[in-house]
């Protein structure tokens, strides 16, 4: 296995990854295995399963009691599979309203929050997760911090204490 970047060999190892390329800070993958080059400092991850992968981010942020961050709202958007204009006609907001939300600008509301946890409830299994969840939710927004591990049955995420 070459660098892409140098030609230098690439060393193969498990690692706890953190996966902000996700656009999440607080996302780590446990024991991915991860190739890097000594020479540049190049490294890839593997990420096996990969839409599991978000599936399974997705439903530890829509099961966190915070209000929802703005870095959060455009990873669901995007796992929603919308543009900026297609996720504000589905909210019934102006695509403004969605650009606000996802650059920090104006915070959504509780309303709008619910609402985009229960799109993302409608593509993963219902029995995963509970409503009541949304009776329980917080005013003020953090960010998910998530522990990852493929086990057998997929992905699976954790929420980690901060
Ligand atoms: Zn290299």
């Amino acid at each position: 296995m070459k660098c892409d970047a140098c030609g230098g060999p690439m060393i193969s190892a498990r690692e706890n990854y953190n996966y902000a390329a996700c656009g999440l800070p607080h996302v780590t993958l446990v024991g991915v295995e991860v190739r890097r080059c000594k020479a540049c400092g190049e490294h890839e991850v593997v990420l096996p399963k990969i839409e599991q992968l978000h599936r399974a981010i997705a439903l530890g942020v829509v099961a966190k009691r915070p209000r929802l961050t703005a870095p959060e709202i455009r990873f669901l958007r995007k796992y929603l599979g919308w543009s900026g204009a297609g996720f504000a006609r589905h909210m019934g907001v102006t695509p403004e309203s969605v650009s606000r939300w996802e650059n920090d600008r104006d915070p959504m509301g509780a309303v709008a929050d619910r609402l985009l946890r229960l799109m993302v409830v409608t593509r993963v299994p219902v029995s995963e997760y509970a409503l009541d969840t949304l009776a329980e939710l917080e005013d003020e927004p953090a960010p998910a911090r998530l522990r990852l591990e493929a086990a057998r049955g997929g992905w699976r995420a954790e929420p980690v204490a901060a």
